[in-house]
């Protein structure tokens, strides 16, 4: 009858939703797994994204941003889906060591050439900011690799709680006594709130895609860009624009003086010897 109907779609439906989520915990199973093995594996590499100035649109710096082909799984991991994986395995800290090593032994490389990028971005999970000693850490591997502090830019996660403030400002300041450039990443897309500025040593904002993407008509992101290109104007903070697509968008940001931007319209993330090619001797 109905009743019987109704029951076995209902079952039918309950059946294909737990495969699914089979499916899904089987995935993150195996991703997990493959990411505890990939740097020895040495899958991970970083792909290099310009940042312009806002005038000359001449190269001035780069963010290192990570790419993972992973054999077992066959395909590309986005950042997206690797990070999170990352933080709930305990790998973050092992591998923001691999991305910093990797990114100072790809500057240390440019030396000497005006082509390159004069400052290197790297993403640091707040987690490892938070550890006593990253700053000594950071300060070893510049040393080993013969740069200067200047020649390095953190970009400090915007998702950093704020009851960890205190813990991270005592690495940054550390940090940013010796030279070591501070941006606050993604501010104005999510997490991230005025307190980080109060509180954090930082010289750059960043600020994020989403109030790019709406100028310079949308009316919401022109007030966010006005008050936070006022805020950083006021502390004497830099102001980079993100994912800026088109030229409008740089009208928009370049008028409220922000001085440096990054995104498509610019060039996408490319890896190191695409970014700046490696000499050939004829
Ligand atoms: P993020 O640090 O804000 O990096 C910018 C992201 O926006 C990159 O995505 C970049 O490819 C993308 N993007 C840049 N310009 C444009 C544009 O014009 N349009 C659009 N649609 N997108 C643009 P990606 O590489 O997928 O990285 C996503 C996020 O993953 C990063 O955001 C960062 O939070 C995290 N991440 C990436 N690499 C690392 C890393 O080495 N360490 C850590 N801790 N986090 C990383
Ligand atoms: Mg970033
Ligand atoms: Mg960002
Ligand atoms: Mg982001």
């Amino acid at each position: 009858g109905d009743l019987a109907r109704q029951r076995s779609a209902l079952e039918g439906t309950v059946v294909v939703y737990e495969e699914a989520l089979g499916d899904e915990a089987e995935h993150s199973h195996r991703l997990r797994e493959a990411l505890a093995g990939a740097i020895a594996a040495g899958e991970f590499r970083l792909h290099w994204q310009p940042q312009v100035d806002a005038e000359s649109h001449k190269l001035v710096g780069a963010e290192a941003l990570l790419r993972w082909r992973c054999a077992a799984l066959g395909r590309e991991v986005s950042p997206a889906e690797l990070f999170p994986a990352a933080a709930d395995v305990g790998l973050l800290g092992e591998i923001d060591l691999w991305v910093l090593e990797e990114a100072l032994a790809t500057k240390r490389r440019w030396s000497g050439r005006d082509d390159a990028p004069a400052v290197i971005a790297i993403n640091i999970s707040a987690s490892s900011l938070r550890e006593q000693g990253f700053a000594d850490l950071v300060t070893e591997a510049l040393r080993h690799h013969g740069l200067k502090p200047e020649e390095l830019e953190i970009e400090i996660p915007e998702d950093v709680p704020a009851r960890d403030l205190d813990a991270l400002a005592q690495t940054l300041e550390t940090l940013s006594t010796q030279g070591v450039r501070l941006s606050l990443d993604d501010f104005g897309g999510g997490a991230s709130s005025m307190a980080h500025l109060v509180q954090l040593p930082v010289d750059r904002v960043k600020l994020d895609r989403s109030i790019v993407r709406g100028l310079p008509n949308g009316a919401r992101e022109s007030a966010i860009l006005r008050a936070v290109a006022a805020v950083a104007g006021s502390l004497e903070i830099e102001l980079l624009g993100e994912g800026v697509e088109n030229e409008a968008q740089t009208v928009a940001l370049r008028g409220q003086g922000c001085t440096t931007m990054q995104g498509f319209l610019y060039g996408r993330p490319m890896p190191a010897d695409e970014l700046v090619p490696p000499l050939t001797n004829h």
